[in-house]
């Protein structure tokens, strides 16, 4: 059966590097097994989904490299979910009940003081047609529980009853059903929960394998235990741990911070953020893969580690450095070109400055460096200006190439005595402003005689 894996975020927010872990957990696993990868959004809850969060959602994704085979929104599937209720109720593994919050919690109160698992009992269970219709008339209305398949003949006496799987980070995993109540599948006001909708759209898809966050661990019990009374076996599954920021607290969709959207105008390349978001918390040294191919020779479901993992927006900066120091001119040619860094010494300018830049943007302020001079006055003593202005007297005649510096600093080296750091410095700070950047050599022929002549202080 072809591999086939989801990605199934609710659009009620922008996707943040914790989802794009699972997201790419889900890419690379396909990419890995040759399978299909489908994008689902979670969107029953019409409420808080927002198409334009669909949107972005899509739209990181795909700067991400992450092209699904196939889109689905549950909004518009309500017609499987209809159909897999009709199958519960049915078998009568669907029942209605009409406690409320507080009835509820009083209950579970009382259980604990009696020293019996704080379950829901299945009270409503006992009701009869009569009870029903009282309740109803009293206009309460139900919500509707699956029954969980942990008894044998009585409903009301539950047994330890094992469900296990084989988690693909975790390893073998052991749940209780009778440790958990029967899950609410429909609300009150007849709107699905989570759980049906993803059952049956995994069954009805033909999901081989889901891989999300561990927050899920605790649902995946009862959730094989629907899909076999919907009649399916259930895929397999993984459960990666989860990202915190680098203080321990978890990421939220609503905070915004270290949103794709955010790091993708803060200027960092897709495959920093995705080298970093899979390869954090795993036992895999996390390095910059150039290219999802690469990154998925490095991705190991079962090497990702069981605790949370910290992201640290430093790494972020040192793999986006080293994506950037290997990247040819023709993958940044365009990008460069919108920063007006173009014509015939774009080439040899990127060649120069891309050691030296954490995001390719930060190429446009070198290009003014070359082109304009330093942006600020350089803080030059009494003596470094007269010996910047004598140096300046010493520029050799163009052509100018790359031996050109090292032309013109042996003339001044002979001329005013002055080496190493004494000599450079007052150089470079004349020349760009600053303290450190490119070679000097390569800056030199990029910006010419005529530019370098005007700086002269
Ligand atoms: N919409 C769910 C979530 O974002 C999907 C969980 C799952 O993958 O089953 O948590």
């Amino acid at each position: 059966m072809t591999v086939t894996v989801r990605f199934a975020p609710s659009p009620t927010g922008y996707i943040h590097i914790g989802n794009t872990r699972t997201a790419l957990f889900n890419w690379l696993f396909a990419l890995k097994n040759d399978g299909r990868f489908i994008l689902r959004f979670d969107d029953t809850d019409v409420e808080r989904s927002k198409a334009e969060y669909a949107e972005a959602i899509a739209t990181d994704l795909d700067w991400l490299g992450v092209k699904p085979d196939r889109v689905e929104q549950q909004s518009k599937r309500f017609a499987i979910y209809d159909a897999a209720v009709e199958k519960l109720k049915r078998a009568g593994l669907l029942y209605p009940a009409y406690e409320t919050a507080e009835e509820l919690e009083r209950r579970r109160k009382l259980r604990l003081t009696r020293r019996l698992p704080p379950v829901y009992g299945r009270e409503a269970l006992k009701l009869t047609d009569a009870d029903r219709a009282a309740l109803e008339a009293e206009g309460r209305k139900p919500h509707w529980r699956f029954l969980l398949p942990n008894f044998k003949d009585d409903p009301f006496s539950p047994e330890r009853t094992e469900v296990h799987w084989d988690d693909l980070v975790r390893g073998p995993q052991t749940v209780d059903l009778a440790s958990m109540s029967d899950p609410v599948l429909v609300r009150e006001d007849g709107t699905y929960l989570y759980t049906l909708p993803s059952v049956a759209d995994d069954i009805d898809l033909s999901v081989t394998h889901i891989i999300r966050g561990d927050d899920h661990v605790t649902n995946t019990g009862a959730q094989i235990a629907l899909f076999r009374a919907l009649g399916a076996e259930p895929p397999a599954f993984g459960h990666h741990n989860l990202l915190t920021t680098i203080s321990g607290e978890g990421l939220s969709k609503r905070s915004g911070a270290l949103s794709v959207g955010s790091l993708r105008e803060a200027g960092y390349e897709p495959m920093a953020i995705a080298s970093l978001a899979v390869l954090i918390g795993t036992s895999e040294n996390v390095i910059a893969a150039p290219d999802m191919a690469a990154l998925a020779t490095h991705f190991d479901p079962a090497a990702t580690s069981k605790s949370s993992a910290k992201f640290d927006p430093a790494e972020l900066d040192t793999l986006n450095r080293a994506l950037i120091h290997a990247l040819p001119f023709e993958a940044v040619r365009d990008r460069l070109a919108a920063l007006g860094i173009e014509g015939e010494k774009a080439e040899a300018f990127w060649l120069a400055v891309r050691g030296n830049l954490t995001h390719v943007n930060d190429a446009a302020a070198w290009w003014r460096i070359v082109n304009e001079g330093a942006q600020s006055a350089p803080d030059l003593t009494p003596e470094d200006l007269t010996f910047v202005r004598q140096a300046f007297d010493l520029l050799p005649p163009e052509p100018w190439d790359r031996e050109t510096w090292k032309i013109w600093t042996d003339a001044v080296k002979e001329a005013t005595g002055r080496k190493g750091k004494a000599l450079f410095m007052p150089l470079r700070l004349a020349l760009t402003g600053l303290h450190s950047g490119p070679e000097l050599a390569d800056l030199l022929p990029l910006a010419g005689r005529e530019r370098i002549l005007a700086r002269r202080p």
